[in-house]
């Protein structure tokens, strides 16, 4: 083993960098608003400062009095902070005589299961003062007065009013009775917006540029996630080794190379195989050659009981004749995912395991020999980070593993952290001191502010494309450090377009030219304002993503977003494995606490539903333990399918819990990697080498290029034509013309299917003529069933077809085109046959959501932009073969201005035929008694397209929660679902549609025993098509009050279409009216008299159709002896923040004798 790396020289200048840094960072960038303008070109970064910002100070001298401290102080003249919305103290009962120096140093023999947590308050600023010698912020509440002192280099922290700080520390009362703390270079800490979590990682990186971590969060290169250059691919894949010997407890040569040969061969190994051009075997021959010393490793440190005597963990900070000995006795986890709101941090960690290290100090006297006078024995747990590079013990490794052992200190009590380097197999201790911990910590303050400060900008003003350019720190301009700097191009992109920065004289105008040098000025605008936009839509991420830790579970669970007090069900056997995605590799089933009780109310009330994400969590600091997505919601239980195993008897020693009581959280969780992908796509069309092609087409939207085939050709093409007219037949003329531009398109050909128009048919005759002349098709939507309807009709396609994407949310039927579904590939010839070849790969693109990003222009599709600007690429379908003439008008005069056409005769006069109307008849003289009821005139076959006004019913609203349903109205639609099939309809033939997530579940539930029936939102509607349609609009109160969705006419458009021969849409008309695009539908449907007024009380009049589904919701009987349910829906909107439960309706029971019989005895 080589001896020792560090020496006690090279500790302190690591000590002197990193605090180096903290000065700097200090000094350097003043407040992020201050002007980003170019001034003099800096020699060197950190001596030289471009802002008017202060001197450095020697870093040992006390700080300057205030007014001689800098011109231009930090921006804070605020009196006062707002305090402890949250008082986590109760968190750390006991901790009070805490004593940080303590807590860090890791000499001190300490029993490892003392608690590790510090008091934490959490605070928002209200005021901040500053006095004379230091700065002093005050804090007070309602509940309590607080005052945060913020002394030496922490009185820089960028901070204003209404900002949330973590302090962490003890407040004690001071001579005014005020509870006050101090912030020292010695005691205490504050961490600036702790909702936002930055990565180890990031903070590792930070040293040379602040901007650089802050540049590759924005846009996350896919290149550095797969692994592109090949040092990365063999460091991801020793990972993946040394975990698994640590899993398995086996060392062995034999097992190492069994995994090294298991390693290459997953599909993600075989695939950055591909990437970096290098095949199975001299992989195998690379990893083994690398991996020689893993089994040394081994068989020195992995051990059980004392160390061995070579077992040497090399510790910095030993002082003369101080040597550790190290065994690791046992794995706590791999990969542990963790988030800490506390410090602000989040990181994923190699391995936790659990060592004994001994101390020896050798006798000053007795140098000669090693006399074990003072040994000491302690076994803690430990952040272990691999390390397969040639570096070792580099400062950045050092910082990420401090940080790691105080996200750890989260769930263990640990510090200090383990580096293992698999090159020079050396462990190095890395404790967690308090001048480096508060270094990263200031930087960690100092990178959030930058965030915070793009956030807030954006919340003052949404649309304000403007002030996007001032939320980055400037560039270092250190020629040698930016040239070699793996953002650089984003760097400049972003100087050039965001910051609109000219830089003619710094060290780095050369790179800074050669990057951005062929940006024109509507590159520049196009890039800026779509960034923004993009970053829009990760506001709302961020916001939902920190209610996971501001927020209780069942306050959280009361707005729909979380499921609380779970439990695992252990009864449940998850289906025989299948091959799944890297996010599902474990199935459970979870079920309320005390299973169903009259307080459980139904799961299916919330904004969680099937393929959701999902992350779990057990309250209050296990977070995000486990993240995946539903796989199965019904009103008692949930199924996820989970990336992490959850051990229920580790879990429980960890929270200090009985195995029962372990209450799980599962929450929503928004989009798994965040809108920084997309990002990067938008500035690869800008970079030097970027997409020109597209950058050309997209932005200077470039006129396309046809290419129309010669009539007199050769003879080849001849023979072409003729399959080629094969695939035309039977088209119609616009069909024909949308194939024949596609075929002639050199750039692109854009094809507008209205509804119903055979866009599919076109689609897929496309993708087989494309074939066949040899090209390759992307195919792609924005949701699984849309990309999965084309490929239900390619099913006996004789090419290959790749379908990617999560298998769980693939159709079924085409999950053979599934790289899950074929033969493991073996090598990377192998694989690269299955993922290059087949000449056809379908995904899922995605889809904006938010509606300001939508203000923005988010909405305008590229289909739009190009459209636009060239007419002439574009066919338009017009003819359809779905709606009838009546629904075909109704969109026609909506939407497309009377551009679509009936392809034929038969069907204008499409109508929906009951094939057993006498049943009905039947029904009506037992129940209305009545042959012309509202019953019969909807389901008259001259009835096609109809909106049924509940206003006399009445049919109100009501919230679950923040989401709205309207239980009159379900039943409306389930009483004429029900006499559609007395009339002999089938259950296919009928479709249910409506916007809001919360009366779908309702329907859902009161058609849970007509399987056949889809019952769709808006968007999943698309690309389906049913004989008849129902839509039920919910919305009915009486401020009018229509909601978002409503306003979203194109989602009421895709609705409409969908009806073939009957559109029934039920609906409040003088709530409706009030929105200025429903009030031309009115006018239209009053027009063609195609309104129809249900009489009072409508939902009563048959009796035997009132729901009898509703008896599976009668485990909440006790709600029975509510008010009448009439009066209720009139008032619910005065309850409406209260979550309502499903009530048993009395009217149901008037019904059934039995069951009044029942509840009457309870
Ligand atoms: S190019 Fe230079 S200034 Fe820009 S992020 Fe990289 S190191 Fe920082
Ligand atoms: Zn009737």
């Amino acid at each position: 083993m080589p001896a020792p790396t560090r020496t006690a020289a090279e500790e302190a200048a690591f000590m002197s960098e990193l605090l180096s840094g903290l000065d700097d960072s200090f000094f350097n960038s003043s407040s992020p608003l201050a002007s980003p303008a170019r001034h003099s070109p800096r020699k060197h970064p950190k001596k030289h400062h471009k802002r008017s910002s202060p001197a450095p100070r020697p870093r040992s001298t006390p700080l300057s009095p205030l007014s001689s401290r800098s011109p231009k102080k930090p921006t804070h003249k605020l009196e006062n902070v707002q305090a402890a919305d949250v008082d986590l103290a109760a968190l750390t009962a006991g901790a009070e005589d805490w004593d940080w120096e303590d807590m860090l140093t890791p000499k001190k023999s300490r029993s490892p299961h003392k608690s590790h947590r510090d008091e934490c308050t959490r605070c928002v600023v209200e005021s901040i003062d500053e006095l004379e010698q230091s700065a002093i912020y005050s804090t007070h509440s309602s509940t309590t007065q607080r005052r945060v002192v913020l002394h030496d280099d922490w009185a820089w922290t960028e901070l204003e009013k209404g900002d949330v700080v973590n302090v962490l520390g003890s407040f004690k009362s001071d001579a005014s009775g005020i509870l006050s703390v101090d912030i020292t270079s010695k005691n205490n800490i504050i961490i600036a917006h702790p909702d936002l979590l930055l990565t180890a990682t990031a903070l590792s990186n930070a040293s040379q540029c602040r901007r650089k971590p802050l540049l590759s969060s924005l846009i996350r290169q896919a290149s550095s996630e797969s692994g592109a250059s090949p040092s990365l691919v063999w460091g991801n894949m020793l990972h993946e080794v040394v975990q698994s010997c640590l899993k398995e407890g086996r060392w062995d040569e034999g097992f190492i190379s069994s995994l090294i040969n298991g390693v290459v061969r997953t599909p993600s190994g075989l695939s950055s195989l591909v990437t970096i051009g290098c095949d199975v075997e001299a992989a195998k021959k690379e990893l083994n050659a690398r991996a020689v010393g893993i089994k040394v490793f081994g068989e020195r440190y992995i051990q059980q009981g004392n160390p061995r005597e070579d077992a040497v963990l090399v510790n910095t900070r030993a002082k003369n004749g101080q040597k550790s000995l190290l065994a690791i006795t046992a794995l706590h986890d791999v990969e542990e995912d963790m988030w800490s709101p506390r410090w602000g941090l989040k990181g994923k960690i190699d391995a936790s395991v659990q060592g004994v290290v001994e101390e020896r100090t050798e006798s000053p006297f007795t140098k000669t020999k090693m006399v074990a006078s003072a040994s000491t024995m302690t076994s803690s747990p430990f952040p272990f980070e691999i390390k397969t590079g040639r570096n070792v013990a580099g400062m950045e490794h050092r910082a990420q593993t401090m940080l790691y052992t105080l996200l750890m200190s989260e769930r263990r009590a640990v510090e200090s952290g383990l580096l293992y380097y698999t090159q020079s197999e050396e462990v190095v201790r890395v404790p967690a001191g308090r001048a480096e911990i508060r270094a990263l910590l200031s930087v960690r303050n100092e990178l959030a502010g930058w965030m915070d400060k793009r956030a807030k900008a954006k919340e003052r003003d949404v649309v304000q494309i403007e002030d996007a350019a001032r939320f980055l720190p400037e560039t270092i301009d250190d020629e040698r450090i930016c040239k070699r700097c793996y953002v650089s191009d984003a760097c400049m992109l972003y100087r050039r377009a965001v910051e609109d920065i000219e830089d003619v004289s710094s060290p780095i105008a050369d790179i800074y030219f050669e990057k951005t040098g062929h940006l024109t000025v509507s590159h520049r605008e196009f890039f800026k304002k779509w960034e923004q936009l993009i970053s829009l839509e990760e506001r709302d991420i961020v916001r939902f993503k920190k209610e996971l830790w501001i927020m209780g579970a069942r306050e959280r669970e009361a707005r729909g977003r979380c499921f609380a007090d779970m439990v695992l069900d252990h009864a449940y056997v998850p289906p025989a494995a299948q091959a799944h995605h890297r996010i599902h590799q474990f199935t459970y089933r979870f079920v309320k606490q005390g299973g169903e009780t009259d307080e459980a109310a139904s799961l299916l009330n919330g904004h969680m539903g099937v393929g959701d994400a999902v992350t779990i969590s057990v309250e209050p600091h296990l977070l995000a333990l486990s993240r995946g997505f539903i796989v199965e919601l019904t009103p008692t239980e949930v199924i996820l399918g989970v990336d992490h195993e959850l051990h229920l008897g580790r879990i429980a020693a960890r929270t200090r819990t009985p195995t029962p009581d372990v209450l799980f959280r599962i929450d929503r969780d928004e989009l798994f990697g965040g809108m920084s992908r997309v990002r990067d796509n938008l500035a690869h069309l800008f970079y030097q080498d970027g997409d020109k092609r597209r950058l050309g087409l997209v932005v200077d939207l470039k006129t396309p290029q046809f290419d129309w085939p010669d009539v007199e050709e050769d003879d080849e093409v001849e023979v072409l034509d003729d399959a080629y007219a094969k695939a035309l037949e039977g088209m119609n003329p616009n069909q024909r013309e949308a194939m024949d531009k596609v075929m002639a398109a050199q750039d692109y050909a854009l094809i507008l299917g209205m509804p119903g128009t055979g866009k599919t048919t076109v689609i897929v005759a496309l993708i087989k003529e494309l074939v066949r002349r040899g090209k390759t098709v992307l195919l792609t939507s924005y949701t699984h069933s849309a990309v999965d309807t084309i490929l239900l009709k390619l099913l006996d396609a004789e090419f290959g077809i790749l379908r990617l994407g999560n298998v769980d949310k693939v159709h079924r039927d085409v999950h053979k085109f599934t790289l899950a579904a074929r033969k493991e590939a073996n090598s990377v010839e192998e694989l690269e046959k299955q993922m290059m070849t087949p000449p056809v790969v379908a995904t899922t693109c995605l889809s904006i959501e938010q509606s300001d990003a939508k203000k923005g222009g988010f909405d305008v599709s590229l289909f739009r932009r190009l459209s636009d600007a060239h007419p002439h690429a574009v066919t338009d379908l017009a003819f359809q073969y779905r709606m009838n003439e009546d629904i075909m008008t109704l969109s026609n005069k909506l939407i497309y201005s009377d551009r679509l056409r009936c392809g034929s005769k038969e069907v204008a006069k499409r109508a929906l035929i009951l094939p057993r109307r006498e049943q009905l008849t039947a029904m009506h003289k037992s129940s209305c008694g009545n042959s012309t009821c509202w019953i019969e005139h909807l389901l008259a076959e001259s009835c096609k397209a109809v909106f049924v006004d509940t206003d006399l019913v009445p049919a109100r609203d009501s919230k679950v929660g923040d989401l709205v349903q309207n239980e009159v109205e379900a039943e409306l639609v389930y009483q004429t679902v029900r006499s559609l099939l007395a009339g002999g309809v089938r259950e296919d033939q009928i479709g249910v549609i409506s916007l809001y997530r919360q009366q779908i579940k309702l329907l859902s539930h009161l058609l849970q025993d007509h399987s056949g029936i889809e019952i769709l939102t808006a968007d999943r509607s698309q690309g389906r098509d049913k004989d008849c349609i129902i839509i039920s609009m919910v919305k009915s109160n009486e401020s009018g009050a229509v909601g978002e969705l409503v306003k979203d006419w194109r989602r009421v458009n895709v609705s409409v279409t969908r009806a073939r021969s009957k559109l029934i849409i039920f609906g409040s008309r003088s709530t409706l009216q009030s929105a200025p695009l429903l009030n031309e539908f009115f006018m239209l449907m009053a027009d063609r008299k195609w309104i129809y007024n249900l009489p009072p009380g409508a939902h009563q009049m048959h009796r035997s159709l009132i729901p009898l589904t509703t008896r599976k919701r009668s485990s909440n009987v006790a709600l029975l002896s509510e008010a009448d349910p009439h009066s209720d829906r009139h008032e619910a909107k005065s309850n409406a923040c209260s979550p309502k439960r499903a009530r048993l309706d009395p009217r149901i029971i008037d019904a059934r004798p039995l069951l009044k019989d029942l509840v009457n005895d309870i």
